[in-house]
């Protein structure tokens, strides 16, 4: 998903000590970054945002992006000064009315002073004026903006909103969404959730979205350019909405045989996971020349280039997926990118399996025999990967080989009741990898610390024994790749470049 050039961890950390030395920063400042370790200067500190209404008009020809975002925040401390994350240009900002003044500083901090301090438990309103081109902006030495030839997308992870919107921009910090859109006539705007109003009048037409649940910064999306939209329901009653550039070419055909398919799947995955929990569902390909696609709320993000080949349904089962594990359960930091991305990459094979092309099982053993003890695969550890392997291979086949051994030592009961039981416990929250571990030893009644050291934590290769007694690869002959084996390299690096 990244675009780095720079180690992040490192600088970001670098940022923070040059902006606030910590025996400098008062109680009463709201600190510079959430407490995430991998990302120290993503988010903020000292409030929760319970709601973003961004009113924006947004120029395809230009680039040029303005508006106006209204946050109702309630604070979490006494605070004489707050931050947000943003890199567009503001010219005004008031905090409950009043004009307060602001400064900027470090990578991607917007300081905002309020006239007059804010108390702990107060619930307060914060208007930032904007305007900027956001493929002009950088943080860290990379933008997560894509400029097309026809509009602009926000898309990214772990960073996407600094670009179209200030915010605590941290998975931690959920809230819901108004994204209203004015765009040229002819030119359509894309966000999550329901569409709840369009206007046209002089020339721009005005699309008005709603998000109704709570929803990480990361997962929120926009998307301007000239789409064909195309609306139904599924079977269990879901509005289901995607978005097609016109400008897709020969992958257009592919793109939509796929997609289409958005709310059969959706129905299918909530057979495992509980009831879809989103006001919609669907998805979007804008004509980037990225190659990623991302679990966005309610309307996955996916580039033209994952259906270069022709239908490509494994993409899609991933990132509807992720709409339970990753939105509606989110990481409480970035270190437990496995309860995204081993799930989500489980659920191709759960998917491989349903069409008779590979079962769970074959495609574990396969991942565990195509892997030598001495590849560097086996170094990466899932369950905590750190910030630059956050989206290495290993989270998501390791990852999903770990599930696999899981079900084979728990036994199926237990394991789909804990696929449903995890997502409901932790609805519309965030949960830890341990959070897992003690849900998988409540639900199972076993002690499982020994097992997730061995699949999640170990830098080497499970040892032949522990895989013999998770069930994994026990026939000695040299397993054949599965018939889904393709498609799923294919993904494989669906959140990398
Ligand atoms: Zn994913």
């Amino acid at each position: 998903m990244h675009r780095r050039y720079l180690a992040p961890g490192a600088l970001a950390a670098a940022t923070v000590l040059l902006a606030i030395p910590a025996s400098a920063a008062s109680s009463t400042t709201g600190a510079p970054g959430i407490g995430d370790p991998y990302y120290p200067a993503y988010g903020n500190g000292g409030y929760d945002v319970g709601h973003y209404d961004l009113r924006l008009k947004y120029q395809p020809k230009t680039d040029l992006l303005e508006g106006t975002a209204t946050l109702l925040a309630r604070t979490t401390q006494d605070l004489s000064r707050f931050n947000l994350d943003f890199l567009l240009d503001v010219s005004e900002v008031r905090v409950n009315g009043a004009k307060a003044s602001f400064a900027t500083s470090g990578e991607h901090e917007l300081e905002i002073t309020p006239k007059h301090p804010l108390a702990k438990g107060s619930d307060i309103t914060v208007v930032v004026r904007y305007s900027g081109v956001p493929s002009s902006k950088s943080a860290y030495g990379f933008t997560g903006w894509h400029r097309t030839q026809d509009g602009g997308v926000a898309a990214n992870e772990p960073e996407a909103a600094w670009w179209w919107f200030p915010s605590n921009d941290h998975p931690l910090d959920k809230a819901t969404y108004d994204v209203s859109v004015q765009v040229p006539t002819g030119t359509q705007a894309i966000s999550n959730g329901t569409l709840q109003s369009t206007s046209s009048r002089l020339g721009w037409t005005r699309y008005n979205w709603r998000s109704n649940k709570p929803q990480a910064t990361y997962l929120a999306t926009l998307a301007v350019g000239r789409f064909d939209i195309t609306t139904s329901t599924t079977e269990s009653g879901i509005p289901v909405i995607n978005a097609y550039s016109k400008e897709l070419g020969d992958n257009y055909n592919a793109a939509r045989a796929s997609i289409e398919r958005s709310g059969e799947i959706t129905d299918w995955l909530s057979e495992y996971f509980g009831p879809y929990p989103f006001n919609s569902v669907g998805g979007y390909v804008p004509n980037t020349s990225t190659r990623y696609a991302l679990e966005t709320q309610t309307r996955p993000f996916y580039s033209p280039a994952r259906f270069s080949s022709g239908t490509n349904t494994s993409v899609v089962v991933h990132e509807l997926a992720h709409q339970w594990y990753g939105d509606l359960v989110s990481v409480a930091g970035w270190k437990d990118i496995w309860i995204n991305e081993g799930f989500a990459r489980y659920s191709e094979w759960l998917w491989s399996e349903h069409e008779g092309e590979g079962t769970t099982q074959e495609i574990a053993d396969y991942v565990y025999a195509s892997h030598p003890a001495d590849d560097p695969f086996w170094t990466v550890r899932p369950g905590d990967p750190g910030p630059d392997n956050q989206f290495h291979l290993a989270v998501y086949d390791r990852g999903a080989l770990a599930l696999q051994a899981l079900r084979n030592e728990i036994g199926d009961e237990d394991f789909f009741a804990i696929l449903k039981g995890w997502t409901a416990k932790y609805a519309h929250g965030n949960a830890t990898v341990a959070d897992f571990r003690t849900y998988a030893e409540r639900v199972s009644a076993r002690s499982l610390g020994q097992f997730f050291d061995t699949w999640l934590y170990e830098p080497s290769k499970p040892a032949a024994p522990e895989a013999r007694a998770a069930s994994i690869a026990r026939k000695a002959s040299a397993p054949v790749p599965p018939k889904s084996w393709k498609k799923l390299v294919a993904t494989a690096d669906v959140h990398q470049h």
